[in-house]
């Protein structure tokens, strides 16, 4: 089964070295049979081949099993004719990986805002506000005179039916809850369809119970009662900003893993960015990657019904956690000791003794 790494920018490399030693600890004590690879992308990829995203690393992404996909440093490149592409957009789009998965969950010991929050957040990720790749050609923002900006939002019902259902599969695994999240008093035709679709798409989950929050009264009960929530499903934007909100919430964006998936593809990703300002410094927290390579690793358990992956993703989890339960455990930006490497380190160690 082959996996891709794409290390990236910025920290990008040091957290996906992290989470190459967990996922070959998993493969050694799983038998899982993984062949992993890395291509470079970003700045890497701009010095070797001229682009941060070349060609034929999309192809290999197309054809591996999965990919884990490191932060990069888009906001610094340089314009698409120089070689600018922001991998993380076109891999998206190119892959059609339609469904950001985000969960959100306070860990023992681990200091957090709110004091229990268990939460996931299904959020559509190929159209809504996003204008680098909500359109077949060109952009969805334009500027007709130079004092007026305009920016389309893309809604179709095959994209809210499709994100319906994947709201559904994962509800279904959980408490059996979910929660659409829209502004339908407002857009009423844009997220009036978006709603609509999403309730098309559940028509096969009748035991998923239903209900549907205004996004501003989300913003606002994530604060106050978090663990009221369990499944939400959400436009690209809105699904963007309250997964960050719900992250922060439930002890930082260094912990919130995320997977982009298709029905056939899947793509491991942490929520934050390349943070520049640690790179190279092995101070960086890999714990959202390696959480992300373990969703990977369920995902890729249904679509091949192998257990063993399933029993390495919970093993990853595991590790994780009991790492992350002592203050001596954690990471600089969890107020630990550790740097990247050890604590890489220490999680494959709980990996191979059989926790
Ligand atoms: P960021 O998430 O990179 O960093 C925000 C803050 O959080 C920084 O202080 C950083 O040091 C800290 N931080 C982030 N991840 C951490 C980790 N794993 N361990 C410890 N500390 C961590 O956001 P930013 O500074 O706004 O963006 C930096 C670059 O990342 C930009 O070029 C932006 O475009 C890019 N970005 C990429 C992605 C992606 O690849 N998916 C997502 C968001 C931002």
């Amino acid at each position: 089964m082959r996996i891709l790494l794409l290390p990236g920018d910025g920290i990008g490399p040091e957290i996906t070295a992290a989470t190459e030693v967990a996922l070959r600890a998993l493969d050694a004590r799983f038998g899982l049979g993984l062949a992993l690879e890395s291509e470079q992308i970003g700045f890497k990829g701009l010095e070797s081949y001229g682009t941060t995203l070349h060609a034929d690393v999309v192809a290999k992404a197309e054809a591996a099993a999965g990919v884990v996909l490191g932060p990069v440093s888009s906001a610094s490149y340089p314009p698409p004719e120089q070689g600018g592409i922001n991998p993380s957009a076109t891999i998206r789009k190119r892959l059609d990986l339609y469904a950001n998965i985000r969960p959100s969950r306070t860990r023992l010991g681990v200091p957090a805002v709110v004091p229990r929050m268990d939460l996931v957040i299904v959020r559509e990720n190929t159209e809504g506000f996003y204008a680098d790749r909500n359109m077949a050609l060109g952009s969805g923002e334009f500027m007709p005179t130079p004092d007026l900006a305009l920016a389309v939002r893309r809604i179709t019902r095959e994209c809210s039916q499709r994100i319906g259902r994947v709201a559904g599969q994962v509800a279904r695994r959980r408490r059996k809850r979910l929660t659409i999240v829209h502004k339908a008093n407002v857009l009423k035709i844009s997220d009036g369809l978006f709603r609509e679709g999403v309730l098309e798409g559940l028509k096969d989950f009748p035991d998923v119970a239903v209900d549907e929050l205004l996004v501003d009264a989300v913003a606002a009960l994530l604060v106050r009662t978090p663990e009221a929530f369990d499944v939400m499903v959400a436009t690209n934007m809105f699904g963007d900003i309250i997964s960050n909100e719900a992250a922060e919430l439930s002890g930082g964006l260094g912990l919130a893993p995320s997977v982009n998936a298709s029905d056939k593809r899947v793509v491991a990703q942490a929520s934050h960015g390349s943070a520049p300002d640690i790179a190279g410094q092995d101070r960086a927290n890999p714990t959202a990657l390696l959480l992300s390579a373990g969703m990977m690793l369920e995902w890729l358990a249904d679509r091949h019904q192998r257990n063993a992956l399933a029993e390495a993703a919970a093993a990853m989890v595991r590790a994780v956690d009991a790492q992350l339960a002592t203050a001596s455990g954690r990471t600089q930006d969890l107020g630990g000791p550790l740097g990247t490497r050890a604590y890489a380190a220490a999680v494959a160690a709980r990996i191979n003794s059989g926790l």
